[in-house]
């Protein structure tokens, strides 16, 4: 089914939607296929959190976008996934946060992170990196370590949303602050993450992109304030415990 072909008034039309996003994601070669096994992991987690957004996430997105505002290199890492699912949001998180866009994937391959930049570009990104991969993270195997020098290689800080586990415990391991967007509060790359967001991407990335907006005009005071009052393990367990209570029992 495409994406216009779901009526609007279907139970499930947001899961159906997005599931329709990813089959064009992968027909259109921005997708890996493996990522429709990833859609499919998070949507059982999407389902026992009845697909909302818990206050900790919406709270989690806000301190993300400050994290970002006050970085000194912001970089947003991007795959197969994120790029069919929020294009215009990863690219307007982007612009407000003066982030670098940068193509990474699981499964590498020089054709697919092409097509992912277009793709960017054709939703309004100016620049997209991830092509020049001299730099390397320890403690991963050679292909997957391999990060662009004056992207994700120079960032302190780093939005990883839907990052594989090995690369997001090797990123944190290598002094980077993460923020993470992960269904799965039990995940690695979600206990690497100095932020961790367990929400949808579809709905966090919009979020941080409109708290960017916001706080982009507040003071450094407010936003630092607003960091250093974030409690990560709280964040995750409030998750873990939303999915394991279940909204549906
Ligand atoms: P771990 O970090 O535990 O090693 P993994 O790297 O093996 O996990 P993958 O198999 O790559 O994880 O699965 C992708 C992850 O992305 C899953 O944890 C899943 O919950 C999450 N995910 C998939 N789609 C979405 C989505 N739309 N929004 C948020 N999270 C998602």
């Amino acid at each position: 089914m495409t994406d216009e072909a779901i009526p609007p008034s279907h139970p499930r039309y947001d899961s159906l939607r997005t599931r329709a996003r990813i089959e064009a994601g992968v027909d259109a070669g921005i997708t890996a296929r493996g990522g429709l096994i990833a859609q499919g992991r998070g949507e059982a987690f999407d389902y026992l959190l009845g697909e909302q957004t818990l206050p900790t996430a919406a709270t989690a997105a806000r301190v993300a976008a400050a994290m970002l505002l006050e970085a000194e290199h912001p970089v947003i890492s991007v795959n197969g996934n994120v790029a069919a699912l929020v294009p215009d949001a990863t690219v307007a998180v982007a612009s407000a946060t003066d982030a670098m866009l940068e193509v990474n994937l699981f499964h590498a391959s020089e054709e697919r992170r092409e097509s992912i930049a277009a793709h960017l570009q054709e939703h309004g990104a100016d620049e997209v990196g991830g092509f020049d991969r001299d730099a390397q993270i320890g403690g991963i195997d050679h292909a997957r370590a391999r990060v662009d020098t004056a992207g994700i290689g120079a960032a302190d800080v780093v939005l990883i949303p839907l990052e594989d586990g090995d690369r997001a415990a090797a990123l944190a391991a290598a002094g980077k602050r993460e923020i993470v967007i992960d269904l799965n509060p039990l995940s690695r790359s979600m206990t690497a993450a100095t932020v961790p967001i367990a929400d949808n991407v579809t709905r966090a990335m919009p979020a941080i992109a409109a708290a960017a907006e916001d706080l982009r005009t507040e003071d450094s005071r407010s936003r630092t304030a607003l960091i250093a009052g974030f409690d990560a393990d709280a964040a995750r367990a409030a998750a873990e415990s939303a999915i394991r209570a279940g909204v549906l029992s």
